[in-house]
């Protein structure tokens, strides 16, 4: 089934972890053991490449410009001033340039882009037809707003086809706090989602701290998703959002993507030492978050997946039962052991969120 995932970070993946996404994760995986490395914690466990996606048929992404900005006293890793911060988000635009001269991708930025994109998917994919050669859809997101500069740096963001910005990431951000930290938005903050408003951005509410998730959903006039979140009712930890986010979200129009990384699947994850296998980690995980916010909603229009999964881990930190992001394929029948109807299961896989472009994009 046509699959959309509103979250990877390919580029981070193609110029910080230097993978070539061309090459499917097995053959990524075998290149990295066999250098011996050791740099990131995630290597030679990689399960998100294009072809991988192609056999997921997971058509359309929302995919990251991500570079932190850290201050001396910040130990959080990160680049030393906003500049270098830019600087390395161009390099990751420019490679998803590069990708689509190569064929790889195609940019969507607009309604016309995104029904003629998801269209020659569909098409193909009722016929039968082979998808390994079609490009991969992507709207380009950036998550933590440090990189830019000012915040009428998102104007010129907007011009290269940025469409959706999370103010925040981990810890003190320039524009607003994010996952561990605390704060209201600041000036800049402010700033920058009457700029997102005025040029018809989406905001992703993934990441923000509570305080200034409340006070940008008040100020913040335009559409609101979240790109990749799951819910504090059953992982306990300021990264989720609470019962009372989701209801806000819901009566929003918002989507929220149900995101694959281990601990914020299931409770008591501890890094480097969990298993996934040890602690049940499996993809119908993913249902119980999932259905969780469409209990809260009485519908399940306000689900999609926000997978994560190249979010600098891999399968040491993911469901057991996913070898690669070709895996998802399998969703639609979980979703169907719970009692979700043809109808519903067509909306998880993308249906809520192409919804959602289209009102946003209307
Ligand atoms: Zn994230």
């Amino acid at each position: 089934m046509f699959t959309v995932d509103a979250h990877l970070d390919l580029s981070m993946n193609a110029m910080e972890w230097n993978r070539d996404l061309r090459v499917p994760a097995a053959e990524l995986n075998a290149r990295e053991r066999a250098r011996g490395l050791v740099d990131k914690p995630d290597r030679g466990n990689a399960v998100v490449s294009f072809p991988d996606l192609r056999r997921g048929s997971i058509g359309l992404v929302v995919a990251t410009q991500i570079a932190r900005y850290v201050a001396p006293d910040n130990p959080l890793p990160g680049w030393s001033s906003p500049e270098q911060a830019w600087s390395q988000t161009q390099a990751q635009a420019e490679w998803y340039r590069t990708m689509e001269e190569a064929g790889e991708m195609v940019q969507i930025v607009d309604r016309d882009g995104l029904d003629a994109h998801v269209s020659r998917w569909l098409a193909a994919l009722a016929a039968g037809n082979d998808t390994s050669r079609l490009p991969i859809g992507y709207i380009l997101s950036l998550e933590g707003a440090d990189s830019l500069i000012t915040p009428r740096h998102v104007e010129r963001a907007y011009g290269y086809g940025l469409r959706a910005v999370g103010p925040a990431h981990y810890g003190p951000g320039r524009y607003a706090h994010g996952t561990d930290a605390s704060a209201p938005l600041n000036t800049a903050g402010q700033e920058l989602l009457a700029e997102m408003d005025r040029l018809g951005m989406i905001l992703d509410a993934t990441h923000l701290c509570d305080a200034a998730f409340w006070e940008s959903l008040k100020i913040f006039s335009g559409p609101v998703w979240a790109s990749h979140n799951n819910c504090r009712a059953i992982v306990d930890h300021n990264r989720q959002f609470s019962d009372e986010m989701i209801k806000a979200l819901v009566d929003r129009g918002s989507v929220i993507g149900g995101a694959l990384d281990a601990w914020m699947m299931v409770p008591g994850w501890i890094r480097g030492t969990s298993t996934p296998k040890a602690m049940h980690c499996g993809l119908e995980v993913m249902i119980d978050h999932l259905d969780h916010i469409c209990q809260i909603a009485g519908n399940a229009d306000h689900i999609g997946i926000g997978s994560d999964l190249d979010g600098a881990f891999g399968r040491e930190q993911a469901p057991h039962d996913l070898e690669t992001i070709a895996d998802l394929a399998r969703v639609p029948s979980l979703l169907a052991k719970r009692g979700y109807s043809p109808t519903d299961i067509e909306k998880v896989m993308h249906g809520n969120w192409l919804r959602f472009l289209r009102s946003a994009w209307a």
